[in-house]
């Protein structure tokens, strides 16, 4: 699975820049010391590959000794017993026949016929189902049928068949009819519509095919599933495998049977039902690749036929196994939760993510589908092929096809530069992980909300980061070869993450698990402080690391720790000698809290302490240091440069630096040509401008406002509105990144003017407008905008020949400042205008908005109950996260107080963060305060002249 969009900092990439990336040495093992860890591996881990080969993982949590737990530091399962199956009963082959019209009514009912295996004797069988009316249980032994008696227990949604006499160990079938409604929240098997059209579409993961049908529905029970589905002659009905037959019924009625699945975890079923248009066919190798989507867009799927094919391919090679499904169908979902779903053979998306027009996308959305369909692709091999025993380990699956998918598109595009974009999510996760209330990659869940929880920015972009990290310290060759092995072993399995470790050390030689387990399993990161000193013609580097903590008090009593947390860090930097300009890579694996490195040679100019961003941790540079480093910022790359803002950035915020020797830096960036640099500059800046500028009253907001302006206006001046012939998409980004920051940070008159002819002009033509400006341009319309213009925005919305397009306007009636119109656009989030899949990120937004946020937070409390049932479990933390945006220490009591009265289950988390979040914005407006003061009164430090 992969989140709906829109990180806040999303990047509007660039062009490559393959000189300055390429004259730096690759990260071969070779080039690193080789220092030896000592650690006994783990003895359990035989233990754990057998069950988890047997399709038994699931077992693998529950049978650990305590003595390997204590080891492995997570904590030790508690109320899991109360939401997991038993082991003994496991299901092979599953019949599912299902009875269903979307177009007719959200009533189905199915039957299942589960073929069993059983240990041991028994009296009951209890499966999950939850939300469905079970009946007419009946089991088939070889010594006969038995009726059951079906008892539900829906607080562990489960149903519990029982016998009058004992069952006998072996095989069984167990037949059961069920029924149900179709849901209208986007989970289990729901309804969905576009236009007049009516749909069924499923979305399992985590744990809801319990409310599709009864089944055992834990990801290590994996079984073959053979479905047929029963409905009007005019649905297209879509599932895992190819169509084996299609039987008509008569009655404008018939049945479509599928061919049986290879081995499944019934999160990765699916089923589609309703009027669906499909593209011709492309093929990677043998494979059918066709994009089904809703009536007339078919002119959408040349783009997303184009990266599946290209991916496809180069996924192949890269496991070196073939393609394992039958068919592969990319479906656009009208109404769906997540950003798309990796269902075995039958991927589906959201309609942006998948569906696009080359003609007037921006590069950057064009950028997130290909990122998208080939973070779902991986997961056919990891994830779907191979796949986690329990959700603790869904890092497994997500944290890798997250590294997957930049890594295969950047091997395709190179000249989309996609770890620029990875180094915005990655800066997202970085900032998530500095809370007390983050989370270990590796994290205990006890129950299925626990697990929704977790398709956070820690599991994934946290978790690709430290994938990414231990691919460079092994090698490419190495980690590539030991994942070969990996799906090879374990390929229609389960696996815990000791599987992985194993095989990546058995190719490289090195003990892998002792480095990576620290990652996975500690909460947070460090900070390493990075000291130069010259002694005799050589220069040493002593290094410190302790854990890097948000808030300032926090860091102080973590940097007093007598045993501090710990993480072995395979360090890479850059160093710059003081001749010739050179520039070398170092590496040391920094294991202890201490550490030094000796480095031979000429004197040094600089260094750099996280080479090309590869590392999970922030570096700490000496003032003097940063002060060389902002003199020659071309020296390093631009991922660097963006890593080297962010660091500083949270660095600030923690207390450890101050506001305006941030400042100082951020406008040494004023001649800044790459795109994604400049876009970094956003957050720090808009948040300077609105939460410790704007609190000490307009004069200082419109000083720090006109200081942007200066640095950043002749640059996109410059460049005016309209590209030049031939003009490459870097430009075209650094454009959009100088209108994002004196357009919408810095408010320049002349700008504003211009972006409100510029958005009148692209509500009547599309194409005048360069697509990259879109967005900056829809912003600053609604921003100035009247009831006239969000009379055609609405309008806009409703007819987008697009889905992005659609996306853009309805989002920015979100952006209007007139409380009429925010009232109007928060009445139109109760109805069917705004999707169920979209409501809470309007929400969100419109909780970030200045002139909206208080009213927006007033009517989420007011119509709350209205609202939860348009908000799907896995999207409601979006305007809880949003909240801290509310600033003050009122809002903050409120939010808190009506969360305490309102709890979200699969929001606990997401409250503790904002709470989290408030307290810091706080802290930092009070302390922040003089040194802003100083710095626009008295102009540019004495440094800089
Ligand atoms: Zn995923």
């Amino acid at each position: 699975m992969i989140g709906e969009y829109t990180r806040p900092n999303a990047a509007r990439t660039a062009e490559p820049e393959a000189s300055r990336r390429r004259r730096y040495d690759s990260h071969s093992r070779a080039g690193w010391e080789r220092q030896k860890i000592v650690s006994a591996r783990r003895k359990s881990i035989t233990g754990k590959r057998k069950s988890a080969r047997s399709g038994r993982g699931r077992s693998t949590g529950r049978k650990r000794s305590s003595k390997s737990r204590r080891r492995s530091g997570a904590t030790p399962p508690r109320a899991r017993k109360a939401h997991r199956l038993a082991t003994d009963v496991l299901p092979r082959d599953v019949e599912l026949q299902l009875d269903l019209d979307p177009a007719r009514g959200k009533a189905f009912k199915g039957e299942v016929a589960l073929g069993l295996h059983l240990e041991r004797r028994r009296r009951s069988i209890e499966l999950h189902a939850a939300e469905l009316r079970v009946s007419r249980a009946r089991l088939e032994t070889r010594q006969g049928a038995l009726r059951g008696r079906v008892d539900a227990h829906p607080e562990r949604e489960t149903v519990e068949v029982r016998f009058d006499q004992p069952i006998p160990a072996g095989d069984a079938t167990l037949r059961l009819a069920f029924a149900g409604k179709l849901r209208s929240d986007l989970r289990g098997l729901y309804a969905a519509s576009s236009g007049q059209r009516s749909y069924a579409f499923t979305q399992l993961e985590a744990a809801d095919a319990r409310r599709f049908f009864p089944c055992f529905d834990e990801p290590a029970m994996k079984a073959r599933f053979q479905i047929s589905v029963t409905t009007a002659t005019g649905h297209t009905v879509l599932s895992n495998s190819a169509v084996a037959k299609i039987e008509p019924l008569g009655g404008g009625r018939k049945r479509v049977r599928f061919r049986p699945t290879p081995p499944l975890s019934t999160y990765l079923l699916a089923l589609a039902v309703g009027e669906l248009e499909a593209s011709q066919p492309t093929h990677c190798g043998e494979t059918e690749i066709r994009v089904w989507h809703v009536p007339g867009k078919g002119a959408l799927t040349a783009f997303a036929l184009e990266t599946a094919r290209e991916t496809l391919t180069r996924l192949e090679t890269y496991f070196d196994l073939a393609y394992p499904y039958q068919k592969l169908d990319l479906v656009a979902v009208p109404d769906f939760e997540a950003g798309a779903m990796e269902n075995a053979g039958a991927v589906f998306f959201r309609e942006t993510l998948l569906l696009v027009d080359p003609e007037t996308v921006t590069l950057q959305e064009k950028k997130r589908v290909a990122e998208v369909i080939c973070h779902e692709l991986a997961h056919m091999w990891y994830g779907d092929l191979v796949t986690m025993a329990w959700w603790n380990d869904l890092w497994l699956n997500e944290a890798f096809a997250t590294w997957m998918a930049f890594h295969v598109v950047d091997g395709w595009k190179p000249e989309w530069r996609m770890w620029h974009d990875f180094q915005h999510h990655r800066s997202a996760a970085l900032g998530m992980d500095a809370l007390r209330h983050s989370h270990p990659i590796y994290t205990e869940v006890r129950s299925p909300d626990e697990a929704t929880e977790n398709f956070d920015l820690i599991t994934y972009e946290k978790g690709a980061s430290v994938v990414r990290m231990i691919e460079r310290y092994l090698g490419a060759e190495n980690f590539r070869a030991g994942v070969r092995i990996y799906l090879r072993r374990h390929r229609e399995s389960n696996t815990v993450a000791a599987d992985l470790w194993r095989a990546l050390s058995e190719v490289s030689d090195q003990e892998v698990e002792p480095i990576v387990r620290a990652w996975i399993e500690q909460q947070g990161f460090p900070l390493l402080r990075i000291r130069r000193a010259e002694r005799e013609g050589r220069t040493l580097l002593r290094f410190r690391q302790e854990r890097f903590e948000a808030s300032p008090a926090a860091q102080r009593s973590s940097a007093r720790k007598e045993r501090p947390s710990r993480w072995p860090i395979p360090w890479v930097g850059r160093v710059a000698r003081a001749r010739r300009r050179r520039i070398s890579t170092e590496r040391r694996l920094i294991s202890r809290v201490r550490d030094e490195l000796v480095l031979e040679g000429e004197p040094v100019r600089f260094i750099y302490g996280n080479a090309d961003e590869g590392g999970f941790f922030r570096p700490l540079h000496d003032p003097e240091e940063l002060r060389v480093l902002a003199e020659e910022l071309e020296a390093i790359s631009a991922v660097e440069r963006m890593g080297l803002l962010g660091h500083q950035w949270a660095i600030v915020r923690a207390g450890r630096a101050k506001l305006d020797a941030f400042l100082d830096l951020a406008m040494a960036f004023g001649g800044e040509r790459d795109p994604d640099v400049l876009m970094t500059l956003r957050t720090p800046l808009s948040f300077t401008r609105r939460q410790i500028a704007a609190p000490l009253g307009d004069e200082m907001e419109a000083a720090l406002m006109s200081r942007i302006v200066e640095e950043f206006g002749d640059a996109f001046a410059a460049l005016s509105w309209d590209p030049a012939g031939g003009e490459g998409d870097e430009i075209k980004l650094r454009r959009a990144a100088l209108l994002a920051l004196v357009g919408e940070i810095g408010e320049s008159e002349p700008v504003l003017q211009t972006a409100m002819e510029r958005c009148s002009a692209y509500l009547e033509d599309r194409h005048s407008l360069e697509p990259n400006l879109a967005d900056s341009v829809v912003n600053l319309g609604a921003r100035q905008g009247d009831a006239g213009l969000f009379e055609r925005f609405l309008e806009a919305a409703k007819t987008a020949g697009t889905p992005q397009e659609r996306r853009r306007f309805l989002m920015a009636l979100g952006d209007f400042l007139a409380p009429d119109l925010v009232k109007r656009t928060l009445s139109l989030s109760l109805t069917d205008t705004v999707g169920t899949q979209d409501v809470a990120i309007l929400l969100s937004r419109m909780l970030g908005n200045r002139a909206a946020g208080e009213q927006t937070w007033e009517f989420i409390k007011r119509r709350w109950a209205a609202l939860r049932r348009r908000m799907p479990p896995m999207l409601i933390t979006r305007p809880i996260e949003a909240t801290p945006h509310l600033g003050s220490r009122a809002a903050r009591r409120d939010v808190a107080s009506f969360f305490r009265a309102n709890p979200v289950p699969t929001g606990a988390r997401a409250v503790r963060q904002a709470l989290e979040k408030f307290d810091l914005n706080l802290e930092i407006q009070t302390r922040a305060a003089p040194a802003l003061r100083r710095w626009l009164t008295e102009g540019t430090s004495e440094k800089r002249r």
